[in-house]
């Protein structure tokens, strides 16, 4: 594994967005190539990416590239992202479900007071002789 070479350029380590891999970029730049995968991907978005497992997994600052650990982190990535869409999709079917019972309680509430009141109107109808 090679080390890195002290450029003038102070890279950063980033996760490629699109295979995981531990990659080192410049900040300074828009877009970089993952040296794994070849994708291009967004500077900016990879940073955050690493930020966001590191905050979590609290890595000492000297990260070796260890494949293992980060096809580990990687799907651990995955798996919390996967879980985190299945409770929002529990969460919007819940919301659903409570927006249908309103609907539903607001519908007999109009149809009960529409009903109410077309009796009242029969029957002042009716009293007053409007129907024969
Ligand atoms: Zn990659």
């Amino acid at each position: 594994m090679d080390t890195e070479k002290d450029n003038s350029v102070k890279m950063v380590p980033a996760i490629c967005t699109q295979c995981g891999g531990q990659v080192s970029v410049d900040p300074n730049m828009e877009a970089a190539v993952c040296q794994f995968c070849g994708t291009p991907f967004i500077v900016e978005k990879a940073i955050n990416q690493y930020n966001v497992q590191h905050a979590t997994i609290e890595h000492a600052d000297n990260v070796t590239i260890d494949m293992g650990s980060s096809v580990k982190s990687v799907l651990d990535f995955a798996g919390e992202q996967m879980k985190e869409r299945r409770e929002m999709k529990r969460e919007e079917r819940r919301e659903k479900r409570d927006m249908d019972a309103k609907f539903i309680a607001t519908f007999f509430k109009f149809f009960g007071l529409f009903c109410v009141l077309m009796i009242v109107v029969w029957f002042i109808g009716t009293a007053l002789g409007l129907f024969g």
